[in-house]
This record gives structure tokens, C-alpha cells and sequence, in this order.
């Protein structure tokens, strides 16, 4: 069966997402924002053998630890996109703007609309939805219907687009093109806040009219 635990890192308490088997206890981090003890003892309690680290995107709350923890791990990181490099090369001068210190991310593999990663024996498929970052991607288990979408929806909201790379016609419609598609009774963790599903969304989220 697959876990999930959700490991609330940063000030901006951003759901850092520890996914896995636990029948083989194999699985992965999504967006390991900061925090890199906390979410080591995530890992050591729940026994799990991760065996790698996916971004949603290059935003410090979702990405500041990656370097961190792949090198504390010795995994690899995927994604997200590559438009986000611009993002992920910027972290040390982002992370003044804040007080912490975060360096760079150099992922190992960039990720694609179209593209499935494997998280324990399961597989998820890839949608670049941009508007919130160019490089935005969302990770979709079809056999579970569940997903982690980043910063791309949320419940009763969507992702800020107020940066100057923002896009909010993009960020519409990779949601109502690539997401709400999905069943009512798909699940999503976002990043940041409680968990939803597309239904809830459909019905009462005033961005997706
Ligand atoms: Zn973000």
C-alpha cells in the first residue's frame, strides 16, 4: 500500500511530501523546501529507503533543502521542469532575502509534461502546469487518484502569480485543461495547507469558474 506523510518545513510551512511502499519500504521526498533534520527524522521513524528527491518547482520553500538532503542521502534529484533552472540557480541570493542559506540546485534529471516517475513501485505521470513558475510540474498517481500539485491549486485557491515570470492565463488553464479533467474523487496535497480532491474544487474553488 502507499504512505504518505506530510512533513510541514520552512516559515512558510510548505508540505514537504514523504511518499512510499510499505510493503518494500521504497520511496521518494517531493520538495524538501528546508528543515533537512526534521525531514531525516521523517524518514527514520517510517523506515523508509528513499531512493530519490522530485521538485515540483525552484521556489526556496519547496527546493532550499534538496541539496542538503540529496547529499545527507546519496539520491538524486528530479525535476522540475528545466524553465525553472533560473530559479534553482538563484537559491543562495533568494535565501538572503530570508536568513537561511541555501545553495544551489543542480537537478540530475530534468522533468517533462508526459514523462512517469516511479515513487515506490508506483508510477505517476508528469504535467508541466506553469503560470505559478514557468517550470511547474504536478505529479499524478492515476491508479490511487491522488496527486501532489505544488503550488499550482489549491484548496479554494490557486498558485500566486503576482512574480514577474508569473502567468495567470497559463496557470488557468494548465488547471482547468490538465487537472480538472481528473475525477471527483481524485486526492491532491498541495503545497501548502489541507489536502483537497478535484471535486471539492469543482464546486466551490471561485478561480476555475
Ligand atoms: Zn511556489
Amino acid at each position: 500500500m502507499m504512505k504518505v506523510a506530510i512533513i510541514p518545513v520552512t516559515p512558510f510551512q510548505q508540505n514537504c511530501a514523504l511518499i512510499w511502499d510499505d510493503e518494500t519500504g521504497k520511496g521518494a521526498v517531493i520538495d524538501p523546501g528546508g528543515d533537512v533534520p526534521r525531514i531525516m527524522a521523517a524518514i527514520s521513524d517510517q523506515k523508509v529507503s528513499v531512493e530519490t528527491i522530485f521538485l515540483t518547482h525552484g521556489h526556496i520553500d519547496h527546493a532550499g533543502g534538496a541539496d542538503e538532503l540529496a547529499k545527507a542521502l546519496g539520491v538524486p534529484i528530479h525535476g522540475p521542469d528545466r524553465r525553472d533552472k533560473f530559479l534553482l540557480d538563484s537559491l543562495p541570493e533568494t535565501g538572503l532575502n530570508f536568513g537561511v542559506s541555501a545553495p544551489a540546485v543542480t537537478p540530475d534529471e530534468w522533468l517533462a509534461e508526459g514523462e512517469t516517475i516511479n515513487i515506490g513501485g508506483q508510477v505517476f505521470d508528469v504535467l508541466h502546469c506553469p503560470g505559478h513558475t514557468p517550470g511547474s510540474v504536478v505529479f499524478i498517481n492515476k491508479a490511487h487518484k491522488f496527486g501532489v500539485f505544488g503550488d499550482v491549486l489549491f484548496r479554494n485557491s490557486v498558485g500566486r502569480t503576482d512574480f514577474a515570470y508569473g502567468d495567470t492565463d497559463a496557470l488557468i488553464t494548465a488547471i482547468k485543461t490538465k487537472l480538472m479533467v481528473l475525477p471527483d474523487d481524485f486526492s491532491f496535497i498541495c503545497g501548502h495547507g489541507v489536502a483537497s480532491t478535484i471535486g471539492a474544487e469543482r464546486r466551490s474553488n471561485p478561480f476555475i469558474r
